[in-house]
Protein backbone atom coordinates (compact mmCIF):
# COMPACT_ATOMS: atom_id res chain seq x y z
CA UNK A 1 0.00 0.00 0.00
CA UNK A 2 1.30 3.42 -0.73
CA UNK A 3 0.12 6.51 0.37
CA UNK A 4 0.23 10.24 -0.78
CA UNK A 5 -0.08 12.59 1.99
CA UNK A 6 -0.96 16.21 1.66
CA UNK A 7 -0.92 18.15 5.06
CA UNK A 8 -1.72 21.92 5.57
CA UNK A 9 -1.28 23.05 2.10
CA UNK A 10 -1.09 26.26 1.30
CA UNK A 11 -0.65 27.77 -2.47
CA UNK A 12 -0.31 31.47 -4.21
CA UNK A 13 -0.86 32.41 -7.76
CA UNK A 14 1.29 35.96 -8.23
CA UNK A 15 1.05 36.51 -4.33
CA UNK A 16 -2.33 35.47 -4.17
CA UNK A 17 -3.73 32.42 -1.97
CA UNK A 18 -5.46 30.19 -3.80
CA UNK A 19 -4.83 27.13 -1.67
CA UNK A 20 -5.95 27.96 2.23
CA UNK A 21 -4.53 24.82 4.09
CA UNK A 22 -5.83 21.48 2.70
CA UNK A 23 -5.07 18.16 3.91
CA UNK A 24 -6.12 14.86 2.53
CA UNK A 25 -4.89 11.60 3.08
CA UNK A 26 -5.07 8.78 -0.14
CA UNK A 27 -3.90 5.52 -0.05
CA UNK A 28 -3.71 3.20 -3.09
CA UNK A 29 -7.22 1.26 -3.32
CA UNK A 30 -8.82 4.36 -2.79
CA UNK A 31 -10.96 6.49 -4.94
CA UNK A 32 -11.37 9.68 -4.06
CA UNK A 33 -13.31 12.56 -5.41
CA UNK A 34 -12.96 16.61 -4.69
CA UNK A 35 -16.36 18.22 -6.19
CA UNK A 36 -16.10 21.85 -5.83
CA UNK A 37 -17.99 25.13 -7.78
CA UNK A 38 -15.55 27.21 -10.47
CA UNK A 39 -12.69 28.86 -9.09
CA UNK A 40 -12.07 27.38 -5.44
CA UNK A 41 -8.71 26.24 -6.19
CA UNK A 42 -9.30 22.48 -7.88
CA UNK A 43 -7.04 22.92 -10.72
CA UNK A 44 -4.41 24.62 -8.93
CA UNK A 45 -4.40 21.74 -6.69
CA UNK A 46 -3.63 19.57 -9.62
CA UNK A 47 -0.97 21.93 -10.91
CA UNK A 48 0.69 22.00 -7.41
CA UNK A 49 0.79 18.16 -7.12
CA UNK A 50 2.47 17.79 -10.24
CA UNK A 51 4.97 20.62 -9.92
CA UNK A 52 3.74 23.18 -12.00
CA UNK A 53 6.00 26.52 -11.43
CA UNK A 54 3.98 29.00 -11.69
CA UNK A 55 1.84 27.65 -7.88
CA UNK A 56 4.17 28.60 -5.27
CA UNK A 57 3.89 26.58 -2.13
CA UNK A 58 3.82 28.87 1.08
CA UNK A 59 2.79 26.63 3.42
CA UNK A 60 2.63 23.07 4.50
CA UNK A 61 3.47 19.72 2.93
CA UNK A 62 3.31 16.50 0.45
CA UNK A 63 4.92 13.39 0.89
CA UNK A 64 4.14 10.28 -1.02
CA UNK A 65 4.96 7.12 1.25
CA UNK A 66 7.22 9.48 3.44
CA UNK A 67 8.99 11.07 0.86
CA UNK A 68 8.93 15.03 -0.07
CA UNK A 69 7.34 15.18 -3.35
CA UNK A 70 7.48 19.35 -3.28
CA UNK A 71 11.19 18.48 -3.43
CA UNK A 72 11.06 16.44 -6.45
CA UNK A 73 11.20 17.75 -10.01
CA UNK A 74 7.38 17.27 -12.24
CA UNK A 75 9.17 14.61 -14.11
CA UNK A 76 10.50 13.13 -11.03
CA UNK A 77 7.03 13.04 -9.67
CA UNK A 78 6.04 11.18 -12.73
CA UNK A 79 8.66 8.46 -12.24
CA UNK A 80 7.47 8.27 -8.24
CA UNK A 81 4.17 7.08 -10.03
CA UNK A 82 2.06 10.23 -9.79
CA UNK A 83 0.03 10.79 -12.84
CA UNK A 84 -2.10 14.15 -13.87
CA UNK A 85 -4.69 14.01 -16.19
CA UNK A 86 -5.05 17.80 -17.35
CA UNK A 87 -8.37 19.71 -17.33
CA UNK A 88 -7.14 21.42 -20.83
CA UNK A 89 -4.66 19.26 -22.34
CA UNK A 90 -2.07 20.76 -24.35
CA UNK A 91 -1.75 19.83 -27.89
CA UNK A 92 1.73 18.69 -28.75
CA UNK A 93 2.38 19.10 -33.05
CA UNK A 94 4.89 16.75 -33.76
CA UNK A 95 4.46 14.14 -31.32
CA UNK A 96 2.29 11.39 -32.30
CA UNK A 97 0.67 9.85 -29.46
CA UNK A 98 2.49 6.33 -29.89
CA UNK A 99 5.67 7.97 -29.96
CA UNK A 100 4.94 10.13 -26.48
CA UNK A 101 3.57 6.91 -24.74
CA UNK A 102 6.66 4.68 -25.58
CA UNK A 103 9.23 7.38 -24.53
CA UNK A 104 7.35 7.98 -21.07
CA UNK A 105 7.32 4.27 -20.47
CA UNK A 106 10.95 4.10 -21.26
CA UNK A 107 12.16 6.47 -19.04
CA UNK A 108 10.17 5.23 -16.53
CA UNK A 109 12.01 1.80 -17.29
CA UNK A 110 15.35 3.06 -17.14
CA UNK A 111 14.76 4.99 -14.55
CA UNK A 112 14.46 1.70 -12.69
CA UNK A 113 17.38 -0.20 -14.36
CA UNK A 114 19.86 1.62 -16.59
CA UNK A 115 20.55 -0.68 -18.63
CA UNK A 116 17.00 -1.53 -19.72
CA UNK A 117 16.24 -1.59 -23.38
CA UNK A 118 13.19 0.14 -23.85
CA UNK A 119 9.87 -1.87 -24.30
CA UNK A 120 9.70 -4.32 -27.32
CA UNK A 121 7.85 -2.88 -30.35
CA UNK A 122 5.97 -5.90 -30.71
CA UNK A 123 4.58 -5.58 -26.98
CA UNK A 124 4.03 -1.67 -27.23
CA UNK A 125 1.82 -2.33 -29.87
CA UNK A 126 -0.42 -4.79 -28.31
CA UNK A 127 -0.45 -2.67 -25.06
CA UNK A 128 -1.20 0.36 -26.75
CA UNK A 129 -3.79 -1.39 -29.09
CA UNK A 130 -5.47 -3.09 -26.19
CA UNK A 131 -5.70 0.44 -24.34
CA UNK A 132 -7.31 1.94 -27.43
CA UNK A 133 -9.77 -0.40 -27.76
CA UNK A 134 -11.05 -0.41 -24.32
CA UNK A 135 -11.37 3.40 -24.57
CA UNK A 136 -12.95 3.07 -27.74
CA UNK A 137 -9.97 5.42 -29.51
CA UNK A 138 -9.60 4.75 -32.90
CA UNK A 139 -6.26 2.94 -33.76
CA UNK A 140 -4.83 5.75 -36.01
CA UNK A 141 -4.94 8.09 -33.53
CA UNK A 142 -1.53 6.15 -32.51
CA UNK A 143 -0.13 8.11 -35.55
CA UNK A 144 -1.79 11.27 -34.84
CA UNK A 145 0.00 14.57 -33.23
CA UNK A 146 -0.92 14.39 -29.34
CA UNK A 147 -4.22 16.33 -28.82
CA UNK A 148 -3.32 18.76 -32.02
CA UNK A 149 -6.76 19.22 -33.22
CA UNK A 150 -8.69 16.64 -31.07
CA UNK A 151 -12.22 17.45 -29.91
CA UNK A 152 -12.73 17.66 -26.38
CA UNK A 153 -13.71 14.33 -25.95
CA UNK A 154 -10.87 12.63 -27.77
CA UNK A 155 -8.30 15.09 -25.64
CA UNK A 156 -9.93 13.20 -22.34
CA UNK A 157 -9.86 9.84 -23.75
CA UNK A 158 -6.33 10.09 -24.45
CA UNK A 159 -5.63 11.62 -21.09
CA UNK A 160 -6.97 8.41 -19.48
CA UNK A 161 -5.48 6.55 -22.84
CA UNK A 162 -2.07 7.75 -20.70
CA UNK A 163 -2.89 7.00 -17.88
CA UNK A 164 -3.82 3.25 -18.37
CA UNK A 165 -0.73 3.03 -20.57
CA UNK A 166 1.66 4.19 -17.88
CA UNK A 167 0.02 2.75 -14.69
CA UNK A 168 0.69 5.17 -12.03
CA UNK A 169 0.21 4.85 -8.38
CA UNK A 170 -1.57 7.80 -7.58
CA UNK A 171 -3.71 9.59 -10.35
CA UNK A 172 -4.92 12.91 -10.24
CA UNK A 173 -8.18 13.57 -13.11
CA UNK A 174 -8.87 17.01 -12.97
CA UNK A 175 -12.75 17.54 -14.84
CA UNK A 176 -12.28 14.39 -16.87
CA UNK A 177 -15.82 14.62 -17.53
CA UNK A 178 -15.67 18.48 -18.40
CA UNK A 179 -17.21 19.38 -21.82
CA UNK A 180 -18.16 15.32 -22.55
CA UNK A 181 -21.86 13.72 -23.47
CA UNK A 182 -22.88 10.90 -21.66
CA UNK A 183 -21.22 8.12 -23.65
CA UNK A 184 -18.09 10.16 -23.34
CA UNK A 185 -18.02 10.31 -19.51
CA UNK A 186 -18.91 6.23 -19.53
CA UNK A 187 -15.90 5.78 -21.72
CA UNK A 188 -13.38 7.68 -19.45
CA UNK A 189 -15.18 6.65 -16.12
CA UNK A 190 -14.86 2.98 -17.32
CA UNK A 191 -10.96 3.68 -17.83
CA UNK A 192 -10.86 4.84 -13.86
CA UNK A 193 -12.86 1.63 -13.26
CA UNK A 194 -9.81 -0.68 -15.30
CA UNK A 195 -7.68 0.75 -13.09
CA UNK A 196 -8.75 0.57 -9.88
CA UNK A 197 -6.97 -2.21 -7.82
CA UNK A 198 -4.83 -2.31 -4.59
CA UNK A 199 -2.03 -1.13 -6.35
CA UNK A 200 -3.96 2.00 -7.54
CA UNK A 201 -5.11 5.42 -5.98
CA UNK A 202 -7.57 7.93 -7.77
CA UNK A 203 -8.56 11.49 -7.10
CA UNK A 204 -11.21 12.71 -9.40
CA UNK A 205 -11.88 16.48 -9.52
CA UNK A 206 -15.33 17.25 -10.62
CA UNK A 207 -17.88 20.04 -10.57
CA UNK A 208 -20.86 17.80 -11.01
CA UNK A 209 -21.31 14.75 -9.89
CA UNK A 210 -22.67 13.18 -12.77
CA UNK A 211 -19.01 10.78 -13.60
CA UNK A 212 -19.30 9.43 -10.06
CA UNK A 213 -22.82 8.17 -11.31
CA UNK A 214 -20.04 5.52 -13.02
CA UNK A 215 -17.05 5.51 -11.00
CA UNK A 216 -17.91 5.19 -7.14
CA UNK A 217 -15.82 6.85 -4.84
CA UNK A 218 -14.76 5.40 -1.32
CA UNK A 219 -14.82 9.13 -0.39
CA UNK A 220 -16.35 12.53 -1.59
CA UNK A 221 -14.59 15.98 -0.05
CA UNK A 222 -16.03 19.17 -0.29
CA UNK A 223 -13.70 22.16 -1.48
CA UNK A 224 -15.03 25.53 -1.07
CA UNK A 225 -12.57 28.51 -0.88
CA UNK A 226 -9.17 26.78 -0.99
CA UNK A 227 -9.92 24.39 1.32
CA UNK A 228 -11.58 20.81 1.86
CA UNK A 229 -14.86 21.62 3.92
CA UNK A 230 -16.46 18.47 4.32
CA UNK A 231 -15.31 14.43 3.56
CA UNK A 232 -18.05 12.20 3.59
CA UNK A 233 -19.01 9.07 1.30
CA UNK A 234 -20.98 9.04 -2.23
CA UNK A 235 -24.23 10.85 0.04
CA UNK A 236 -21.89 14.18 -0.18
CA UNK A 237 -22.13 13.98 -4.05
CA UNK A 238 -25.60 13.39 -4.15
CA UNK A 239 -26.53 16.45 -1.55
CA UNK A 240 -24.49 18.33 -3.85
CA UNK A 241 -26.36 17.03 -6.87
CA UNK A 242 -29.45 17.74 -5.75
CA UNK A 243 -29.27 21.59 -3.35
CA UNK A 244 -25.67 22.81 -5.31
CA UNK A 245 -22.80 24.66 -3.49
CA UNK A 246 -25.08 27.13 -2.58
CA UNK A 247 -25.58 26.92 1.24
CA UNK A 248 -23.88 23.88 1.49
CA UNK A 249 -21.48 25.00 4.67
CA UNK A 250 -24.80 25.64 6.54
CA UNK A 251 -26.55 22.71 5.74
CA UNK A 252 -22.91 20.38 6.58
CA UNK A 253 -22.83 22.39 10.02
CA UNK A 254 -26.84 21.62 10.53
CA UNK A 255 -26.13 17.72 10.09
CA UNK A 256 -23.42 17.20 12.31
CA UNK A 257 -25.38 18.99 14.74
P1 LIG B 1 -10.94 25.55 -10.23
O1 LIG B 1 -10.12 24.53 -10.94
O2 LIG B 1 -11.51 25.06 -8.93
O3 LIG B 1 -12.02 26.12 -11.11
P2 LIG B 1 -8.52 27.13 -10.30
O4 LIG B 1 -7.54 26.38 -9.47
O5 LIG B 1 -8.40 27.02 -11.78
O6 LIG B 1 -9.99 26.77 -9.82
O7 LIG B 1 -8.46 28.66 -9.93
C1 LIG B 1 -8.54 29.14 -8.60
C2 LIG B 1 -8.34 30.65 -8.57
O8 LIG B 1 -7.02 30.94 -8.97
C3 LIG B 1 -9.26 31.40 -9.52
O9 LIG B 1 -9.69 32.55 -8.83
C4 LIG B 1 -8.37 31.77 -10.68
O10 LIG B 1 -8.77 32.98 -11.27
C5 LIG B 1 -7.02 31.89 -10.01
N1 LIG B 1 -5.95 31.52 -10.95
C6 LIG B 1 -5.78 30.31 -11.52
N2 LIG B 1 -4.69 30.29 -12.32
C7 LIG B 1 -4.16 31.53 -12.25
C8 LIG B 1 -3.01 32.15 -12.84
N3 LIG B 1 -2.20 31.48 -13.65
N4 LIG B 1 -2.78 33.43 -12.51
C9 LIG B 1 -3.59 34.10 -11.66
N5 LIG B 1 -4.68 33.58 -11.08
C10 LIG B 1 -4.96 32.33 -11.35
MG1 LIG C 1 -10.21 23.63 -12.78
Amino acid sequence: MAQLEINNLHVSIEGSEIIKGLSLVMRTGEIHAIMGPNGTGKSTLAYTLMGHPNYEVTAGSVTLDGEDVLAMEPNERALAGLFLAFQYPSAVPGVSIANFLRTAINSKRRALDPDDKGIALLDFRRLLIDNMNRLKVSQDFAGRYLNDGFSGGEKKRVEVLQMLTLQPRFAILDEPDSGLDIDAIKIVADGVNLMRGENFGGLIITHYQRILNYVTPDFVHVMLGGRIVASGGAELALDLEENGYEGFEERWAQKAR
